[in-house]
């Protein structure tokens, strides 16, 4: 349930209704906004009788969230979130961001040479797994923390912020220290327990979309990091389980309209996983921005044809700098910021 307040409340009234909802057992949560504040109330497993609060000073109208997620709704919070990384990359913002570099951290030699390119086509975010979660077991699994540490000397030397994987709680806790955004891998989307504690952590988080699972449990799996008091998340698409074999996954770009209307998060896109072939990536990042989605994060490789995970999908430096170009030009088409 969401109270909103008249605009010209004061805040002994908004003190008011918070006390009314301690009455009732359930903790409230004041959101001011630019024209108006609310107060909500989550947790509550019984309805509320409205009664409560309609007569009290200040109070403007009493509205039921009826959306099972609702610190991530829209009903909740009309206004799009804005993420902000530690270097100062905002995504949400209307503008559109690029996210690049390998599938893995591979060596020193590799990640410099990723994030140089990367830095040079004008990309202020670098990807690159420290921490796998590879389909086979005998895939390559990751450097672990020697690849946070490389990844934390490519950000000093070319001023990128890094996103990384966390897999499990040890791993959490080594990417919060390095990373300026942890991300929660598909496989790992339902992982609740690692849901609740990156919602701990104090970094954003961006939260890959599972390949089986609905829009709705994608944002229920966001109310979870939510829920810790974590505010700052990006979701991210990332292709979901088709029948037809000519592609790795099914891009669902219908999934970042409907995302984006019923959630206030930042929605970016992942045309590597959600294709698997490279000349898939830059026609389907082309197509998320176009789309409405607030950026694209994009896998690249100095050298595709010796990467040690998804080379097949990674672009050639060449092909990066051209899919930045392209992606620039939608942006442009479409009034959005670069
Ligand atoms: C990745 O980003 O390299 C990755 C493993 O992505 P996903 O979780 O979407 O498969
Ligand atoms: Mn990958």
């Amino acid at each position: 349930m969401l109270i909103v307040m008249q605009h010209n409340a004061l805040p002994g009234d908004i003190d008011r209704v918070c006390g009314v909802i301690r009455e009732l057992g359930y903790e409230p949560r004041a959101m001011p906004g630019a024209e108006r504040t609310a107060v909500g109330i989550t947790g509550n497993d019984r309805p509320i009788d409205a009664d409560r609060f309609e007569g009290l000073p200040g109070v403007r109208e009493v509205l039921r969230v009826s959306s099972p997620y609702k610190l991530v709704s829209r009903e909740w919070q009309p206004a799009n979130t804005v993420v902000t990384l530690g270097t100062g990359v905002r995504i949400g913002d209307g503008s559109v961001v690029v996210m690049g570099g390998p599938c893995a951290v591979e060596s020193e030699e590799q990640l410099m040479r990723a994030a140089e390119f990367v830095a040079a086509t004008g990309v202020r975010v670098l990807r690159g797994g420290a921490f796998k979660p590879r389909t086979s077991p005998y895939g390559f699994q990751g450097l672990g923390l020697e690849g946070l540490k490389l990844l934390a000397k490519a950000r000093e030397r070319f001023g990128l912020a890094i996103v990384t994987e966390a897999i499990d709680a040890e791993s959490a806790q080594w990417v919060a220290e390095y990373a300026d955004l942890v991300q929660i891998g598909a496989r790992n989307m339902q992982n609740f327990a690692l849901l609740k504690q990156v919602g701990r952590l104090g970094k954003p988080v961006m939260l890959k979309r599972g390949p089986s699972a609905t829009i709705k449990e994608w944002l229920l799996a966001a109310e979870y990091i939510a829920c810790e008091g974590n505010s700052q998340i990006i979701l991210c698409e990332r292709g979901i389980r088709g029948f037809d074999d000519s592609t790795r996954n099914v891009l669902d770009l219908t999934a970042i309209p409907v995302a984006k209307g019923l959630s206030h998060l930042p929605v970016m896109a992942d045309p590597s996983h959600g294709t698997g072939r490279r000349d898939k990536v830059t026609p389907m990042a082309r197509a998320a921005v176009a789309a409405g989605a607030d950026g694209v994060i994009v896998e690249m490789h100095p050298e595709p044809e010796r990467a040690l995970s998804d080379g097949a999908q990674s672009l050639h430096p060449g092909e990066f700098a051209s899919m930045v170009r392209q992606v620039a030009a939608v942006a442009g088409v479409l009034g959005r910021g670069f």
